[in-house]
C-alpha cells in the first residue's frame, strides 16, 4: 500500500528565534492555525477521496514541539482518534533539536505519534552559528538518540547552500547524519527569500547562493551518499509555491530539482560502469521502467551529454529487474568499431 501524508502546516506564530532564512518575521500578522475541528476535516477528507494509502497524519512547520503546550495536546488528541480507531497508520511531526526533551517525547508516545523528523539543517558548528538556528550540531544527536530510544521512526532534514557553508560542509552534514542512523532524510537547497537574514547579506554581497548547477552536482552525491547507506530520501527540493517564486531573490530553484539531480545520479553511474569496460561506441542501457526519463535527461541532456563527450551512442529501454536509479549496459561490440571508439575517446574530453 502507498505511504500518504494528510499534511496540516503549524506554523510557530511568535517563534522565539530568527534563522536566517526564515521569513516569519516579514510576515505581517500572524500565519492561519489550525484547529481540532481542522485536523477532523482534513482527515475526513482524506479518507473520503479513496485511494489504497496507508496514511500518517503530519504536522509540519518545523518546531510542533516548542508551540502552546495545550494547543499542541489539542491537535494531537484530534488526530489521536484516527490513531486509534485504526484510520491512519500513526502521526509524524517536524521539530526543533532543541524542543525534543524525554518529557514531550513521552507524551507524544501516548498520542500514537510514530515518526519524528528533526530540523538539523546543518551538522557544522559554525554553520549552525552563523544562520542564527540557536541549537547545536551536539543538540542534534542527542535529540535524535532520545527519539530512537523513545521508538519513534527517526527523520532528518538538512539544508544545502546555507551561509558560511561549502560543498565540503554540506557533504560532511551528509555524514553526519548518517552516523545518527536515520530513518530518512530530508534535503532542501537554500532558497534566498526577501525578508530574511540571508535576503539582507546577499543584497549586501556577503552571501553567495549556491548556483542551480551547483546544487545538482552537490545534492546527486548526497543522494548517492544516503542511498549506499540505505536512508530513504523522502524529499529533495522545496515545494513549489506562487509566494515562493515571487518573494526569492536569486533564481536557484527548480520545481523538478529531484529529477535534475537523480538523472545526474544515473549519468554518474553509467560513467563509473562504463570505466570498468571494454571501449564501446553504441550500447543499450536496461533501466528501471519509471526511470527511463530521467536516464536521457531533461531535454535529453544525458544522452546529447554522452554523445558529444565521450562519443557513446545510447539506446535506452526499460528492464523491471533493474533497481530504480540504477543502470544495466549492454554493449555492441565489433572489432572495428572498438578501434575506432579508443580514438575518438582520446580526442574526447571525458565527463566527470
Ligand atoms: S525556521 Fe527558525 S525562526 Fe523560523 S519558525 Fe522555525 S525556528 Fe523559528
Amino acid at each position: 500500500m502507498k505511504h500518504g501524508n494528510i499534511a496540516l502546516f503549524v506554523p510557530h506564530n511568535g517563534c522565539p528565534h530568527c534563522c536566517s532564512f526564515c521569513s516569519q518575521r516579514s510576515i505581517t500578522g500572524v500565519q492561519a492555525q489550525p484547529c481540532a475541528q481542522d485536523v477532523h476535516e482534513a482527515v475526513k477528507k482524506a479518507l473520503a477521496s479513496g485511494g489504497e494509502y496507508d496514511y500518517e497524519i503530519a504536522f509540519f512547520g518545523g518546531s510542533f514541539t516548542a508551540i502552546d503546550r495545550d494547543y499542541m495536546v489539542s491537535l494531537l488528541e484530534a488526530a489521536s482518534v484516527y490513531v486509534k480507531n485504526g484510520s491512519v497508520r500513526g502521526i509524524r511531526l517536524s521539530t526543533r533539536p532543541d524542543a525534543a526533551e524525554d518529557e514531550v517525547l513521552s507524551l507524544l508516545e501516548k498520542y500514537g505519534v510514530t515518526s519524528v523528523e528533526l530540523g538539523a539543517q546543518s551538522l557544522c558548528g559554525e554553520v549552525l552559528k552563523a544562520n542564527l538556528r540557536g541549537h547545536t550540531a551536539q543538540d542534534v544527536a542527542a535529540a535524535s538518540e532520545r527519539i530512537k530510544a523513545h521508538g519513534f521512526s527517526l527523520g532528518l532534514q538538512m539544508m544545502t547552500g546555507l551561509y558560511g557553508s561549502t560543498p565540503e560542509r554540506d557533504i560532511y552534514t551528509a555524514e553526519k547524519i548518517i552516523e545518527l542512523h536515520p530513518d530518512t532524510v530530508r534535503i532542501y537547497p537554500t532558497v534566498t527569500m526577501r525578508g530574511t537574514l540571508l535576503g539582507e547579506l546577499f543584497m549586501s554581497g556577503e552571501y553567495k547562493p549556491m548556483e542551480l548547477s551547483e546544487s545538482v552536482e552537490l545534492c546527486a552525491s548526497l543522494l548517492e551518499m544516503f542511498s549506499r547507506n540505505n536512508i530513504e530520501v523522502i524529499r529533495l527540493g522545496l515545494h513549489y509555491s506562487d509566494a515562493l517564486v515571487r518573494d526569492m531573490l536569486f533564481d536557484n530553484y527548480h520545481p523538478a530539482f529531484r529529477e535534475l539531480c537523480e538523472s545526474r545520479l544515473m549519468l554518474r553511474r553509467f560513467l563509473a560502469q562504463r570505466e570498468k569496460m571494454q571501449p564501446f561506441e553504441r550500447c543499450t542501457v536496461y533501466v528501471h521502467p519509471s526511470c527511463v526519463s530521467k536516464f536521457i535527461g531533461q531535454r535529453r541532456s544525458n544522452v546529447n551529454e554522452l554523445s558529444r563527450s565521450c562519443a557513446v551512442f545510447v539506446k535506452t529501454a526499460p528492464d523491471e529487474s533493474v533497481a530504480p536509479l540504477d543502470v544495466r549496459i549492454e554493449p555492441e561490440y565489433s572489432p572495428e568499431n572498438t578501434q575506432k571508439v579508443r580514438k575518438k575517446r582520446k580526442n574526447a574530453a571525458e565527463i566527470t
